[in-house]
């Protein structure tokens, strides 16, 4: 029999079905060469054909930049430096809408082409991070924004343009309506129980034994109720609301998670499309000291959402979290 299970985080209700699961494989997309090094802009010595660096890290060693930031060149959203906040537009009643006030980035990971999230090196992965944590901090410091989302799309059924390794930072003047949700979610619970919902959900997938990597600093949980075949949620044991204010340590530690990620994916199911997204709480969130447990969400692309999904907001998964923890874990050791 079916099960309608409820994230406590998203608060999505998920169906979960594992009597149709054919094998894993039959429903991974595999990522595919989406551009070739000899004209990729993001590729080392390409630097003239991006935007000029916001941001340049170096590991040590490394003769030129080892991570490198600029502005998507082609933004979905962009904000001047004179620009205080968006314009209103014209909206036949009853729209609304503003203009496209926000910002854009590129993070190139790596200079080099052919590398992958699962292959970096830890001091790589932490570095990666690093610069993360810096943007977020750069653009809540501008004071002109609410939140900033970070993101990774890997082949092009996850939305990806470009095979060079890279994540995304873009930069909004309100709070989507996906994290308002697990706003109120935190403070809900934290006003009725006085607990964190994350916190307990790690404790629950760590007593099911739905764990596939945890160095004691940070974990990766299949959740009970998770809304895709092996969905993980990575995220510090130490309960704070942004990645931007992590210690040293923290950051390397979710490097290394990131990468253990990755590589289970690769393990379990081969070069599979994936997401990965960051969960910060929103800079206004983070002012008002509203409880909330950054986490980095990161699924491979199984399927696609049909007609129930888009037409009810309840997700879907054909493989029990249970069952894809312990795939997941082995897929990790064989890497
Ligand atoms: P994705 O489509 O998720 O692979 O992300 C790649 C992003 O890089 C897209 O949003 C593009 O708009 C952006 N992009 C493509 N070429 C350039 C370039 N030469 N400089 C800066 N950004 C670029
Ligand atoms: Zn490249």
């Amino acid at each position: 029999m079916s099960e309608l299970r409820q994230d406590p985080v998203t608060g999505i209700t998920t169906v979960l079905e594992p009597e149709r699961a054919g094998r894993p494989r039959d429903h991974v997309h595999p990522v595919e060469v989406l551009n070739e090094a000899v004209d990729c802009p993001f590729c080392a010595g390409h630097e003239q054909a991006t935007p000029p660096a916001r941001l340049e890290l170096s590991l040590p060693g490394e003769s030129g930049w080892t991570v490198r930031v600029f502005e998507n060149l082609y933004p979905a959203l962009t904000a001047r430096d004179d620009q205080e906040w968006p314009g209103e537009i014209d909206a036949p009643w009853p729209y609304r809408g503003t203009t496209g006030f926000g910002v854009h980035e590129v993070v190139v990971e790596s200079p080099r082409h052919d590398d992958s999230l699962g292959a970096y090196t830890s001091a790589h992965a932490a570095l990666l991070v690093e610069a993360w944590a810096m943007r977020i901090r750069e653009w809540r410091e501008d004071g002109r924004f609410a939140s900033a989302l970070i993101f990774r799309n890997v082949g092009a059924a996850a939305g990806a343009s470009m095979s060079h390794p890279h994540s995304q930072l873009i930069a909004l003047a309100r709070v989507p309506e996906a994290l308002l949700k697990e706003l109120g979610n935190f403070s809900q619970d934290a006003t009725e129980s006085g607990r964190c919902v994350l916190c307990g959900a790690m404790s629950a997938d760590d007593a099911g034994g739905r764990i596939v990597f945890d160095d004691g600093i940070t974990v990766v949980h299949s959740p009970w109720a998770a809304p895709s075949p092996y969905f993980m949620r990575v995220a510090p044991r130490r309960c704070s609301a942004t990645l931007a204010d992590a210690s040293v340590e923290e950051r390397a530690s979710l490097g290394a998670a990131l990468v253990a990620a990755a590589r289970a994916i690769r393990g379990a199911l081969g070069d599979a499309a994936y997401n990965l997204v960051v969960h910060d709480a929103p800079y206004s969130a983070q002012h008002a000291g509203l409880p909330f447990h950054w986490h980095v969400e990161v699924f491979p692309r199984m399927g696609d959402q049909a007609g129930f999904e888009w037409g009810s907001g309840v997700y879907t998964n054909v493989v029990d979290p249970d069952v894809a923890s312990s795939v997941l874990r082995a897929g990790l050791a064989l890497e």
